[in-house]
């Protein structure tokens, strides 16, 4: 597999989505974290980014909620390359109506290699990284094979 760098600079765009369980949870890292937070852009899900407005006095651009497609709308974003850094505090113990659309994010944030945190223990690693404050070379995997592929029972 080839590898294309892409530059994340010292500003990160950082989306952060809460389930409502993980909530609090999400709220207490940010309040925590505000410092730190105010030299990036921040994304959220319609009700994690009002709370989080609400308890950081910070911008927050609001997306819409996530069940009514707020997820997607970040996974969206990472694709296009205006989300680089996620916080998806999600609920290990409760069903979502929106799940297929957990999973996708999930999966989209990987395809793209954007660092994800789950819980508060990886987004304490994270923010305190090294790496944060600076620019840093993102590994994404050339996908132009993959565009290029030959499908079956195609001519190209
Ligand atoms: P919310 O969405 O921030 O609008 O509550 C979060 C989610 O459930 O994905």
């Amino acid at each position: 597999m080839e590898y294309k760098r892409v530059t994340m600079d010292k500003k990160k765009i950082i989306a952060m989505v809460a389930h409502d369980n993980k909530k609090p949870d999400l709220l207490a890292w940010a309040k925590f974290n505000r410092n730190l937070l105010t030299h990036h852009t921040l994304v959220a899900t319609g009700t994690t980014g009002l709370l989080l407005e609400t308890e950081l006095d910070l911008p927050v651009s609001r997306l819409q909620s996530g069940p009514l497609g707020g997820d997607q709308q970040i996974g969206a974003k990472i694709t296009e390359g205006e989300i680089n850094f996620l916080i998806f505090f999600w609920d290990p113990l409760e069903p979502h109506p929106h799940d297929p659309d957990v999973k996708a994010l999930l999966r989209i944030a990987v395809v793209w290699n954007i660092p994800i945190a789950c819980n508060r223990a990886s987004a304490d690693f994270m923010i305190s990284s090294s790496l944060m404050p600076n620019e840093y070379q993102r590994l994404v995997p050339d996908y132009d094979a993959y565009r290029t592929r030959s499908v079956p029972g195609t001519v190209t």
